[in-house]
């Protein structure tokens, strides 16, 4: 990695990622409330702030090279921050370059086809950050959770030993391996709420009459299924936490950690993929030049040859300058 900058964003994120093949156990292996030592929001600031502009420099790099994708996975419960997430994160951020894509119950055309292709139409193109807000992991989670959303086909292929989730694990293993070789980096993010901060934001959301839109009854339906969730969460993270694609556990319980964490993910993801302005060739930067000979020819009496290098010639001295002014002014 070139950037000395990465340094500090990998320090805080380092352990928030899941090893490949270990068995992980939420509960016990993951704390919602990590703050990084960090006693308030105030600490983590500088940090959100680098983040942010980190993500807009190399969002603008990634959109010229065009190469490479990314793609930003975003799983958590109801009320784990998904949103917020996404719109803190990507607050400094070209919109032309970004987008962001929530995927709800399969329609009636989605359920047609195999449960990968929805998220394969979604893909975001080369040079550009795709976000999916809920994913193809919804496919091992919510249908885990409740087998009989499964279609006909596989509810019958299922078994006894429920071998269907193995092999779901397996397609989307593969079918993230594909993604990366083919150029997309996939940084797949798990907010970790606990129960008691779930407990609390879903009561806002019905004491404050302006979040009321935010609850459902089905929100609180699956909270009564907490422990089955946080089973398939287990199992998810334990499988399918690649080399090519590892999942970063977010501590979710508070808001402003979360965005500093999975803002440091996304800038680690794009500072490894490190895109590169295109260089001209010699032939280009030739015609080039003589385009700029063109428009100099076409200056009108009285105007500079190149108005734009005679503004900038202006300015510079004048910036040099303006310390020295300064301290005089302050005498
Ligand atoms: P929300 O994100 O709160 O708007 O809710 C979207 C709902 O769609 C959630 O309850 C998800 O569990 C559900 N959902 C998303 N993907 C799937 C899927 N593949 N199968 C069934 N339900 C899904
Ligand atoms: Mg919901």
């Amino acid at each position: 990695m070139p950037d000395s900058r990465a340094e500090r964003f990998a320090d805080l994120i380092d352990h928030l990622r899941v090893p490949p093949d270990t068995k992980v156990k939420l509960a016990r292996d993951y704390d919602p409330g990590y703050k990084a030592g960090w006693a308030r929001k105030r600490d983590g600031r500088d940090l959100l702030k680098l983040g942010v502009s980190m993500l807009a420099e190399y969002q603008d790099r990634l959109a010229a090279e065009a190469a490479h994708g990314l793609l930003v996975v975003l799983q958590g419960i109801d009320a784990a921050g998904k949103d917020g997430t996404i719109r803190h994160v990507m607050s400094g951020v070209n919109p032309q370059g970004v987008s962001v894509r929530s995927f709800k119950v399969p329609s009636d055309e989605e359920r047609r086809h195999d449960f990968l292709w929805r998220y394969q139409c979604a893909l975001p193109g080369r040079g550009q950050i795709g976000l999916f807000n809920r994913s193809h992991y919804e496919d091992v989670l919510v249908v885990r959770v409740h087998p009989e959303l499964l279609p006909d086909r596989d509810r019958h292929k299922r078994g006894p030993d429920e071998h269907l989730w193995a092999r779901r694990y397996e397609a989307i293993n593969s079918w993230e391996r594909h993604l990366t070789e083919n150029g997309y980096k996939v940084v797949k993010l798990f907010l970790n709420l606990s129960k008691e901060e779930q407990r609390t934001r879903f009561l806002k959301r019905i004491d404050l009459e302006e979040k009321n839109w935010k609850f459902s009854a089905a929100d609180a339906r699956e909270r009564g299924h907490w422990d089955d969730y946080q089973h398939a969460f287990s199992a998810m993270l334990s499988h399918t936490s690649t080399e090519w694609a590892p999942w970063h556990v977010i501590p979710a319980d508070r808001k402003w950690f979360a965005r500093i964490a999975a803002g440091a993910v996304l800038v680690q993801a794009l500072l490894q993929l490190d895109p590169q302005y295109p260089t001209l060739s010699d032939e280009d930067e030739r015609a080039l030049q003589d385009e700029r000979a063109k428009l100099i020819a076409e200056a009108p009496p009285g105007a500079a040859d190149d108005p734009f290098q005679a503004d900038q010639e202006a300015e510079e001295p004048r910036e040099a300058k303006e310390p020295q002014e300064a301290t005089a002014a302050g005498d």
